[in-house]
């Protein structure tokens, strides 16, 4: 089978791929297997040297790696040149506190008794991956586990093959050995396909839908599983904020960057009723200064989205508004040029029970709704089955702050919103999935933890 690679700003075909399949698999598999038992018995040292190599490699072919991701995801230029400098932050953070986080840890250090927990790998890691942030998401993954001395079998998207191949490329060029990092090309039934192997951990970031599939069928495997899933991340805007202009600029780039395709993008904005009409006035203006057109032309926001199919969804969600009783404050319908554009769509008089309040919107449309106080905010935030990430905007933190311990999810921001940060854990809840990447506990994601009773005259030793 061929996996054909489609430029999303042209509809135009870039090149055909050889699809995984079983055979070609199950002898990545027994490759990794060998590669792997290598690998965990590097020094951690030596393993940071190596991954600190591939993020100078990613900075010294930033240009053309931007290019490629741009060319098959379809984002403006900019914002793959960022997203490339945003995974070597990550990078950078991940390599500097593995010596910590993953070195043996002694908990009881007593004349005649010690404890200690050592960071085991798990073995052969498996990544299904998402195509919206390929470099961010990847290597919330891969860094970690290949610093705690896993191999990985890594399943970019069929939306992002070239780039899971440039990664590839690159790891072992910065001296990743052969059989630690493989990759396997192709669409759903490949993954699936990666689901029946004897990997050792599984580690998902997509939708929902799949994610759900992918959980139920390896229940029997007694295997670490970790789903970053999506999100309906509300915004709330109080009525003390300091400059209206300034935070409705924010958190339109909030809602839209990307085209609104990250999981944390703002998808439900809610405004107190004193600052209502003067922030939708803001935020509408400022959406419509943003220039549309080809990703690889200067000054461009909103350029193609990735799936063909997306559009479709974007259609019902303003039809089902409109039928609703929203009022449609711009855009609302497909550009009508080749590929797959979107216009930017703000929606107001919205209420919950609409699709574009509720369902993933995941591209250039949100919804902004009025309140009258904070509970019934908190309420509204609270009325999904996602929980990622949700943000309040005040000039009280201690405001904020009461009001996001209240909201369900796994991030809160104050006076920001659609951030990540290596230094923090990652995760979701409901169906925003679980189990979390980044920060320390990200990096002992990807091990098994050993407890060592020592009796008697023991010593520090390294296993
Ligand atoms: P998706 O679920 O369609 O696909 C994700 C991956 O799963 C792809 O590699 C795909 O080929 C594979 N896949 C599809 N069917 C499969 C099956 N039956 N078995 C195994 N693998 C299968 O998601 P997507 O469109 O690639 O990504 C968008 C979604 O990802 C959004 O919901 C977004 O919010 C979410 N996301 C979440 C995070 C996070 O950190 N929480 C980050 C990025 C994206």
């Amino acid at each position: 089978m061929q996996l054909t690679v489609i430029n999303p700003a042209t509809g135009q075909e870039i090149i055909k791929l050889d699809e995984d399949n079983d055979q070609s698999l199950s002898e990545k598999f027994t490759n990794l297997k060998i590669g792997q038992s290598n690998w965990q018995t590097i020094p951690l040292q030596q393993r940071v040297d190596i991954l600190m190599r591939f993020h100078l490699l990613l900075e010294n072919h930033q240009a053309e790696l931007a290019d490629l991701l741009t060319s098959e995801v379809g984002k403006p230029l900019q914002q793959s040149i960022n997203e490339i400098n945003g995974a070597r932050g990550r990078i950078a953070w991940l390599c500097k506190h593995a010596t910590t986080y993953l070195a043996d840890e002694y908990m009881v250090e007593e004349a005649n008794m010690g404890e200690k927990i050592v960071y085991e790998p798990l073995g052969i890691i498996c990544n299904i991956s998402a195509w919206n942030y390929p470099y961010l998401v990847g290597i919330n993954v891969i860094i970690p586990a290949l610093l705690a001395g896993n191999a990985v079998l890594y399943k970019p998207s069929e939306f992002a093959s070239l780039t899971g191949l440039q990664i590839r490329k690159l790891l072992l060029e910065a001296g990743v050995p052969k059989n630690v990092f493989e990759i396997a090309i192709g669409k759903g039934p490949v993954g699936a396909a990666l689901l029946d192997m004897e990997l050792d951990g599984y580690y998902f970031t997509g939708s929902y839908q799949t994610g759900q599939f992918i959980y139920q069928k390896l229940a029997h495997k007694m295997v670490p599983c970790q789903l970053e899933l999506g999100g309906k991340d509300p915004l709330y805007i109080t009525d003390d904020i300091a400059d209206i202009k300034n935070t409705a600029i924010g958190t339109a780039d909030g809602a839209f960057y990307n085209n609104g395709q990250s999981c944390c993008s703002v998808e439900r904005i809610y405004v107190h009723e004193l600052v209502y009409d003067k922030y939708v006035a803001a935020f509408v203006e400022e959406v419509t200064s943003w220039k549309i057109g080809s990703a690889m032309d200067e000054g461009v926001y909103i350029a193609a989205l990735t799936r063909p199919a997306q559009i479709e969804i974007l259609e019902n969600q303003v039809q089902d508004a409109l039928t609703k009783g929203a009022q449609l404050l711009c855009g609302g319908k497909r550009i009508a040029r080749p590929g797959n554009y979107f216009e930017p769509t703000v929606l107001c008089q919205v209420t919950n029970d609409m699709l574009v309040m509720q369902e993933e919107s995941f591209g250039p449309i949100i919804g902004i709704m009025k309140v009258c106080h904070d509970e019934e905010a908190i309420s509204l935030m609270n009325d999904t089955v996602y929980g990622l990430t949700a943000s309040v905007y005040s000039r009280s933190q201690k405001r904020a702050e009461a009001i996001l311990a209240k909201v369900n999810a796994g991030t809160g921001y104050w006076n920001c919103c659609d951030r990540v940060s290596p230094a923090l854990p990652w995760s979701g809840r409901k169906h925003s999935g679980f189990g979390a990447t980044l920060s320390h506990a990200g990096l002992r994601a990807f091990t098994k933890p050993k407890a060592y009773h020592l009796k008697g005259d023991w010593k520090k030793t390294a296993v």
